[in-house]
């Protein structure tokens, strides 16, 4: 057999998967241990041997602080596991548990797994998929694409489809994370129309709730708290998820845990029934938590209930009954759940894989963003130049323009999400542009690309149209670097975090300074003539102030002497426009602290330095933008 295969995988909260396309169909690959289930945990035993799988699921148990489970919440975060003085980022762990999946897979299929598709949850960011590309990377893995968890359960499903339309609700509910897509299925191709979901939301929740009702029975019984105990907890943990599962079959169950506390008297072991129908009231509000997010999706799409013509049930989670009746009862139709709610979506990223490998002809696959992505504006505003839910790969284009005359540097800051303000919303990244050529405000045209390539990975240029200028960020493609490489950049952001953050603030600080001394000196230049003498010696009074505090290395004062200088500018601006523009320029030179030029009348000053205004455009040529 060719090894020119690519493999899907499933990487889960929980529980992680691997398939392949053999004879058109996709087939999920056990693990070494016979299960087609590898759960994501991984040990470190106490003699320094490194346990991935159910063995680290098992020691767990009497090990839990040497374990780390649900590594995927924090993918994409500076979060650190540390063991016997090693630290490991997620990203590691998660490779750790992508090795062990490949290894065994290799031992299955008798010839070496190199290329991989990895499922991420539609609501995952772009540090959270490139993490998960980085992860696969380490774990030896060339990771032709990431694709969305729902997308894959469509491919799933689609496979054997015939040529009919249907719209699709695919409603999956993991161990960690809870995805609601609406897809259009037909002749071959799956347009996603919305997507939206918690993703911190599945089935550890409900195995929570049974495990906080078990600590209080055993609390009201024997007066021990169970919670100080570790050990207690995790066994705790283990049984309450198997009850929860035995629950979805049977109408109660008895949860026995011998030996899981003692005091003077003696051993004390918890022996409890818990009935479906009290694990139901435990955890009603967390079947409520999925509504919104299914409405919400719907809504994107621009659909009503009624023209959902299939629900897709994906994720083990779905088997609780109590969870398919909400189901039925939102949409009115019985749900799908012909394939195995745990293994459809390594299922759908095989064949997305053999697509990719040319095995599968003829399989179109239009994907979409989960989260909006554009650029702090002035005032710290978040504008959009990718509303959510676009299809993807896509690029698009918009014309931004200078805040202050004379500025030669613009910050372009990076974000994503879906709040109006720039920092309420996740960072992905900032950068300069340098070198402009001083012109008044509003009048250079730096040009603002966004590009979404087919793993969802952003890529982002800000273009000086004057000059051909460029600079942009560069994800490097992780596949090109080594294990060590991306260990030590892992490390080294962590380690520098703090003091790159310091140098950006002085810098910001400084290069601000500098551009309002410009200014300043261009307005007691250009309008010295008509200020008072009062006005001319409180603008000199702050120039010299801030040029003091810049031989200096005190960012602070720098700020506040920037301030004062502007102050200074601002009374006279506002004065000269009271003069000849009435109330409007009075307005718009409040707002920027400079007078404004006829074009950049929108614009505000201030600062984010850069890029526009932060009220509606009013000039086509200055903020508009089209689609490539
Ligand atoms: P997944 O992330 O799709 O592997 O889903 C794992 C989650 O599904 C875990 O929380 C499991 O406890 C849960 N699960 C698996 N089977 C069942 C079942 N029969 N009933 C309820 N939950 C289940």
């Amino acid at each position: 057999m060719s090894s020119s295969k690519i493999v899907g995988i499933d990487l889960g909260t929980t529980n992680s998967l691997i398939s392949i396309v053999e004879g058109g169909q996709p087939i999920a690959i056990p693990s070494a241990e016979g299960d087609y289930l590898f759960p994501s945990v991984v040990g470190f035993s106490r003699s320094g041997e490194r346990l991935v799988g159910s063995v680290a699921k098992r020691q767990a148990i009497s090990n839990p602080e040497r374990t780390i489970i649900s590594v995927k919440r924090h993918m994409g975060t500076d979060f650190r596991f540390t063991c016997d003085e090693k630290s490991h980022s997620p990203q590691e762990i998660s490779a750790m548990i992508l090795q062990k999946v490949k290894a065994d897979a290799e031992a299955y299929l008798g010839f070496p797994v190199e290329k991989a598709v990895i499922t991420v949850p539609a609501y995952f960011n772009d540090s959270e998929r490139q993490a998960t590309k980085d992860a696969g990377a380490i774990a030896g893995l060339e990771v032709v694409r990431i694709i969305n968890e729902p997308t894959a359960s469509c491919l799933a499903y689609g496979l054997d489809k015939t040529e009919k339309q249907e719209t699709v609700l695919v409603w999956d509910l993991g161990g960690g994370t809870f995805d609601v897509s609406v897809l259009d299925l037909g002749g071959g191709v799956f347009q996603v129309k919305a997507t939206a979901g918690n993703n911190r939301l599945g089935g550890d929740d409900w195995d929570q709730r049974i495990m906080d009702w078990l600590v209080e029975e055993f609390k009201k019984q024997f007066q021990i708290d169970l919670r100080t105990d570790r050990v207690a907890m995790q066994r705790l943990k283990e049984a309450s998820e198997q009850a929860k599962i035995r629950l979805s079959q049977e109408t109660s169950t008895h949860i026995k845990l011998p030996f899981i506390a003692a005091d003077a008297s003696g051993p004390k072991h918890l022996d409890v029934e818990l009935s479906r129908s009290k694990f139901q009231e435990l955890t009603h509000d967390l079947v409520e938590k999925t509504v919104e997010p299914a409405l919400t999706a719907l809504e994107d799409a621009g659909m009503s209930k009624s023209e959902i013509d299939k629900v897709l049930l994906v994720g083990g989670s779905t088997r609780m009954p109590a969870i398919q009746d909400k189901v039925r009862s939102l949409f009115g139709i019985e749900p799908s759940k012909e394939i195995d709610p745990d293994k459809v979506v390594a299922l759908g990223a095989a064949v997305q894989g053999a697509v990719l490998s040319g095995e599968v002809k003829d399989m179109v696959l239009l994907d979409v963003t989960s989260l909006s992505l554009g650029i702090e504006t002035v005032g710290g505003v978040f504008t959009k130049l990718i509303e959510r839910n676009t299809q993807i790969p896509v690029a698009k284009t918009r014309v931004f323009t200078t805040a202050a005359d004379g500025q030669t540097v613009v910050e372009v800051h990076v974000l994503q999400g879906e709040r109006e303000l720039a920092a309420h919303n996740k960072s992905l990244g900032r950068f300069e542009l340098r070198n402009i050529p001083p012109a008044p405000r509003g009048v250079p045209q730096i040009e603002v690309t966004f590009d979404i390539d087919v793993n969802g990975i952003v890529n982002v240029a800000a273009k000086d149209l004057a000059t051909n200028n460029k600079q942009k960020i560069v994800i490097q493609s992780p596949t090109n670097l080594t294990q060590e490489e991306i260990n030590a950049m892992v490390k080294d952001a962590a380690i520098y975090a703090e003091e790159d953050a310091k140098r950006r603030t002085e810098s910001q600080a400084r290069n601000k300074a500098n551009i309002e001394l410009d200014t300043a000196e261009r307005q007691l230049r250009e309008l010295g003539e008509q200020m008072s003498f009062e006005q001319q010696k409180r603008l000199r009074d702050a120039i010299e102030r801030l040029r003091g505090s810049l031989q200096t290395y005190d960012t602070e004062k720098i700020k506040e002497d920037t301030k004062v200088l502007q102050d200074a500018m601002y009374a006279v601006s506002t004065e000269a426009y009271m003069s000849v523009g009435g109330e409007k320029a009075r307005e718009a030179a409040e707002k920027s602290g400079f007078a404004p030029t006829a074009r950049a009348a929108a614009g505000g000053g201030g600062e984010a330095g850069a890029e526009g205004g932060a009220e509606e455009p009013s000039d086509q040529d200055l903020f508009g933008w089209f689609q490539q």
